[in-house]
C-alpha cells in the first residue's frame, strides 16, 4: 500500500502548505519587502523629469508576525520639522516586529528636497507646499510627483494614516492634533477615536477639508477621502529637537497602536481633551519684521495684540489682533514676514465664539 500512503501524505502537504502561506505574506512597499516578523528599509524613487533631478523617499516597513492594521506614519512633509523625523527613527529601533500585530510603514523624510535645503513651507524645487498638492500628479512638478508616490505606495497600502508634523522652522507651537470630521460614514468617528488614542489634550475640530479624492489637498485628507481613518498631529517647532516633543510623538504612536490592537500595552487615551471648535490662521497684511506679543499656549482676549509688523526702518505698520478669545496654538517666532503669510493660529473651545 505504499502508493496510497504516498498519496495521503501528499494531500496533507497540499493542505498545510497553502494554509501556512495564507497565514502571513510578506509586505511590499515599492522596492522594500519585509517578511513576517521582520523590518526592511529602503528608498522610494521619484524619477527625474525635465526641469528637475527627481528625489528619493526613505521608508521602513515593520511587518508584524500576526496580521492586523497597516498604520502609515509620515514625517518631514515640511522641511524644518525635525521632531517627527527623530521620533520615527526611535520607533524603528524600539518596535519589535516579532511581537507586533499588523504592519507599520514609516516614511522617514517625505519631502527630501525641502529637508536638504532647510526650507520652510515651500519646496526649493517648485515653490509648492507639499501638504497642499495631494493626491499629486505623476506628470507634475516635483512636489506633485512626491505626493503621487506617497498616495500610491503608502496611503493606498495603509488602513490608517498619521501625518506627523510640528511647527515649521519659524513656528512656535503648543502640541495639538487635528480631528477631520469630513469623509465617508464611519471614517470620521474612527478618526476621532484615533485622536483620543494619540493622547494630545488639544484637538482642533476641522470641518472644512475637501471631500473630493481627486482634490484632497492634504496628506491625511487623502487617506480620509479614500475611506481610511487618518490624523494630523503637531508636536514641537522652531527647528528644535527637544526631548519632550519627540517623546510625545512616541507615546502617541504607542497609544494608537494599543487602540488599533497592534500591541497589548501603551498609554491610555486622553480623557476630557480640549476640543478646539473654532480656529483661525491669522495672516499678515504687510511685509516686514514681525515681533510676537504672545507665546504659544497663551490665552488671549478678543482684540488682544498677537504681534506687530514693522517696516524695515522700524516703524509699526500693522498690529495683528485676535478676532476672538482663545488660545494661541502657534505663533511665528522669527522676524521675517511677507504679506499673506500666517502669523499665528488661534483656537477656541466655543464654536463661533
Ligand atoms: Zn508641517
Amino acid at each position: 500500500m505504499p502508493r496510497v500512503l504516498t498519496a495521503a501524505l501528499a494531500v496533507v502537504l497540499c493542505l498545510s502548505a497553502p494554509a501556512n502561506a495564507a497565514a502571513r505574506q510578506s509586505f511590499t512597499v515599492g522596492p522594500v519587502t519585509a517578511p513576517p516578523g521582520t523590518i526592511a528599509s529602503g528608498t522610494l524613487q521619484v524619477p527625474a523629469r525635465a526641469g528637475d533631478q527627481g528625489t528619493t523617499v526613505p521608508i521602513s516597513v515593520i511587518h508584524g508576525a500576526r496580521p492586523g492594521p497597516v498604520l502609515a506614519l509620515t514625517a518631514g512633509v515640511h522641511g524644518q520639522e525635525y521632531t517627527p523625523v527623530l521620533a520615527l527613527q526611535r520607533l524603528l529601533k524600539t518596535i519589535d516586529p516579532r511581537t507586533l500585530t499588523g504592519t507599520l510603514i514609516l516614511v522617514h523624510v517625505t519631502n527630501m528636497p525641502s529637508y536638504l535645503a532647510r526650507t520652510i513651507y515651500y519646496s526649493p524645487a517648485d515653490a509648492k507646499n507639499l501638504n497642499r498638492v495631494f493626491p499629486g500628479k505623476a506628470d507634475g512638478t516635483l512636489s506633485e510627483r512626491i505626493a503621487e508616490v506617497i498616495t500610491r505606495e503608502v496611503i493606498d497600502r495603509a488602513t490608517h494614516v498619521v501625518d506627523v508634523h510640528c511647527g515649521d522652522g519659524n513656528e512656535s507651537l503648543r502640541p495639538y492634533s487635528y480631528w477631520i470630521t469630513t469623509g465617508p460614514p464611519g471614517v470620521a468617528d474612527a478618526g476621532k477615536q484615533m485622536a483620543l488614542a494619540f493622547g494630545m489634550d488639544h484637538i482642533v475640530v476641522d470641518r472644512d477639508r475637501p471631500l473630493d479624492p481627486t482634490a484632497s489637498i492634504y496628506l491625511s485628507n487623502t487617506a480620509i477621502t479614500r475611506g481610511k481613518p487618518a490624523l494630523t498631529i503637531e508636536s514641537g517647532g522652531m527647528a528644535r529637537t527637544d526631548e519632550a516633543s519627540i517623546a510625545r510623538i512616541e507615546a502617541g504612536v504607542a497609544g494608537l497602536m494599543r487602540h488599533l490592537g497592534m500591541r497589548p500595552d501603551g498609554p491610555e487615551p486622553v480623557k476630557n481633551p480640549i476640543w478646539i471648535e473654532r480656529s483661525e490662521v491669522l495672516r499678515s497684511h504687510t511685509t516686514g519684521v514681525f515681533t510676537a506679543a504672545v507665546e504659544a499656549g497663551h490665552t488671549v482676549a478678543k482684540g488682544a495684540i498677537i504681534g506687530r509688523v514693522t517696516d524695515f526702518h522700524g516703524r509699526v505698520i500693522e498690529e495683528v489682533l485676535s478676532p476672538f478669545a482663545g488660545e494661541i496654538l502657534y505663533v511665528i517666532g522669527t522676524p521675517a514676514i511677507s504679506k499673506g503669510e500666517p502669523v499665528a493660529f488661534v483656537g477656541s473651545t466655543v464654536a463661533g465664539g
